[in-house]
């Protein structure tokens, strides 16, 4: 995702150094390949780091079968809904988001009439609000995005909850919880049987956390209950752990994104309190962390994180 609408002066701020990535020349953002078992009835269609592209899950049970996260766009979406009939047979299907982002959400309509929707509140409130702005947002990122995004039709799920709920899928449970506000402001994770956690964009394999602060447009994302919401996640004891992007892994990946934020909220408290300007704390946050996490990518993400602690710490300490 970029930052592509606010202008400097609305941003209050130049945009050229703090833009989002460029990804207009990335691959196009297709899932392709087939599903890879991560655990017993859990299967992942991995995102080959593809920008754009996410993890997508589907758990069969016994009765029932999950999808969690469509891709990006109605193409996206009849192929992993193909991929889902072929594991599943005639089972019933249910599906998911982990929240309301174009990659993970924006494939929804192929899933009308096949499978049942479930969604909590809050997410599905998010995608009436900032759907249609993300869409065109998104469609400015480049050609081949635009041309995933072609058709899209915003639907509504089926059921929708608060807090979280089960769906028994037979030998296999899903407990859906809503997490947010954090990367944004409904997530919601997936537990499968309290050992494969879904998290989506609450943390990546080797990409520095995606924090969309798009002042004025868009300033849901609360990093400092982020790094709550992670030590209840690492709490939980997951065996394994699907990250929104990059690869399947484990528990691990929860500490090292917390051990991130954490490093950027200290860095931005402490360069704010000693009077540095929220751009120059921005600059040295983004060269700090570059060095220390080098085999991170989107290191163009650093300086949105910074200046959400940085105007987070603010709004706390003014109010
Ligand atoms: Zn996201």
């Amino acid at each position: 995702m970029c930052a592509t609408n606010p202008s400097p002066s609305a941003a209050g701020r130049e945009t050229t150094e703090n833009d989002a990535p460029d990804v207009s020349g990335a691959p196009a953002p297709i899932v392709r390949g087939e599903p890879v078992q991560v655990s017993d009835g859990v299967y992942v269609i991995p995102d080959r780091r593809v920008e754009l592209v996410p993890n997508v899950g589907i758990i069969v049970g016994e009765k029932a079968a999950l999808v969690i996260d469509t891709g990006m766009g109605p193409g996206n979406g009849a192929y992993v809904l193909r991929q889902a009939r072929r594991l599943a047979g005639e089972r019933r299907l249910y599906l998911t988001v982990t929240h309301f982002h174009p990659e993970h959400g924006f494939g929804a309509q192929a899933f009308e009439g096949a499978a049942t929707m479930v969604y909590n509140r809050g997410q599905r409130d998010e995608l009436h609000r900032k759907g249609p702005a993300y869409l065109d947002m998104f469609r400015g990122l480049g050609p081949n995005i635009a041309a995933e995004l072609e058709g899209v039709e915003f639907v509504d799920p089926d059921l929708v909850y608060d807090g979280q709920t089960e769906i028994d899928l037979g030998g296999h449970t899903a407990a859906l919880r809503t997490v947010g506000p954090a990367h944004t402001a409904s997530d919601q994770v997936v537990l499968i049987d309290d050992r494969v956690l879904f998290g989506g964009d609450l943390f990546e394999t080797r990409i520095f956390p995606i924090t969309p602060y798009f002042p004025p447009h868009d300033t849901d994302v609360d990093p400092e209950r982020w790094i709550s919401v992670l030590d209840q996640l690492s709490a939980l004891g997951p065996e394994v752990v699907v990250p929104g992007h990059g690869e399947v892994t484990d528990v691990s990946l929860i500490h090292d994104v917390r051990d991130y934020l954490t490093y950027v909220r200290d860095e931005a408290g402490r360069l704010r309190a000693a009077g540095v300007s929220a751009d120059e704390a921005a600059a040295a946050i983004d060269k700090q962390a570059r060095d220390r996490w080098s085999a991170w990518e989107r290191p163009e993400w650093i300086s949105f994180t910074a200046r959400a602690f940085y105007d987070a710490d603010k709004r706390t300490t003014t109010s």
